[in-house]
């Protein structure tokens, strides 16, 4: 998403552009492909979803949008539960109707925690939605995808969900939603007309050729790779993604993604692709469980690990950049080691190409 927003903004300006990627195809992580009619996604479910009209005007030059509202649910040892968490999840979890009984008893389990100043993701946790939910609905999910205990972990990972007195399980806080119609891939493919694009082609192994040809380069791979390590390494999550083609069933799990929360199911999410597509009638369906776990060299990396000790890793990096390499450009969840969303990263890579190019 960044490299093709900042190539298509360079190309729109006139510049000479070169746009490579080590793998086999465009489009990073939000590639989708047409399985039986359906659109998987091959690297993880994307939901766009902003509240930024402008990018959301900018991707809709590129692909048209349906209307899916993303919705999942949580799967606790059996037990479904509504999320983001709002009243559904409180009255299935406590028989609460109200707003009020519902404040009531997380006040009531904030109270007892003693937590007044939450310094972690476990307290910032429990004093948003209580004990129950942060035991049933956060602390297993939390564990199995970032590997570390919640008081390990900072709180503004939790922040990222809403928690809702009204009966509404909109997961996102986003005036704009959707999934493109025609897949995730034609995105990226419309922002990269008439632009040369090269696959299979890894930075690493021509560094010097690109670095003596490019006035200016754009990477959005990891900033730790790119100085060799040099500092030491930045730690990331991977995924592992299963997915079965299950021609003979039209309806897997009834919903696109199902989260499971407890800690002993090994995969942290089912998707099942066709629900993306409300409305969508193809026999057949294609679901990817996914697996989450510690970032080794030659894996991919899905998720920057934003505690303490790797931000600041990452500002000794951007020092070293600085230094080292000032024609070189470090952008997206890789290159700024930052946990973005498409809108967001969006936005930074119009931002970043805007004062490069103005
Ligand atoms: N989370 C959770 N239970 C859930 C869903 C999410 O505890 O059922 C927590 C978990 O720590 C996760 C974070 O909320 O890392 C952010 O979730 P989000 O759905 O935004 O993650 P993404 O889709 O980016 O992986």
């Amino acid at each position: 998403m960044t490299g093709a927003i900042f190539a298509h903004e360079a190309h729109e300006r006139g510049k000479s552009v070169l746009v490579i990627d080590k793998r086999k195809h465009i489009a990073g992580n939000i590639f989708t492909e047409n399985i039986n009619g359906i659109h998987v996604h091959t690297y993880g479910p994307h939901v766009f979803h902003t509240n930024n009209k402008e990018v959301w005007e900018f991707m809709n030059e590129f692909t048209e949008f349906n209307r899916y509202t993303s919705t999942p649910v949580a799967n606790y040892n059996g037990e479904i539960y509504s999320l983001p968490f709002n009243m559904l999840t409180f009255n299935k979890m406590w028989g609460v109707i109200t707003p009020e009984e519902a404040r009531a008893k997380i006040d009531e389990q904030r109270r007892a925690s003693g937590i007044v100043e939450p310094r972690n993701l476990e307290e910032q946790a429990i004093s948003l939605v209580g004990q129950d939910i942060y035991e049933r609905l956060i602390k297993g999910y939390t564990e199995k995808q970032w590997g570390r205990p919640c008081k390990e972990l900072p709180a503004f990972i939790i922040k990222r969900l809403p928690v809702r007195f009204i009966y509404d399980n909109n997961y996102f806080n986003a005036l704009y939603q959707g999934v493109p119609f025609n897949g995730f891939t034609e995105i990226i493919s419309n922002m990269l007309k008439n632009i040369e694009v090269k696959t299979e082609c890894d930075f690493f192994a021509d560094r010097k050729f690109f670095e003596d040809n490019a006035g200016k380069i754009i990477f959005t791979g990891q900033i730790d790779e790119f100085f060799g390590y040099e500092l030491g390494t930045l730690e990331y999550r991977t995924l592992k993604f299963e997915t079965e083609n299950l021609s003979g069933v039209d309806n897997f799990q009834g919903i696109a993604v199902m989260n499971y929360t407890d800690s002993k199911t090994p995969f942290t999410r089912c998707i099942e692709h066709k629900h993306f597509y409300p409305g969508l009638e193809v026999s057949g369906t294609v679901i990817t469980r996914e697996y989450s776990s510690e970032w080794r060299a030659g894996d991919e990396p899905y998720y920057p690990v934003n505690n303490e000790k790797n931000n600041a890793l990452y500002d000794a990096y951007k020092n070293l950049a600085r230094e080292k390499a000032p024609n070189v450009i470090f952008a997206g969840r890789l290159g700024e080691y930052k946990y973005y969303d498409m809108d967001v990263a969006a936005a930074r890579a119009l931002e970043i190409s805007s004062a490069e190019f103005y």
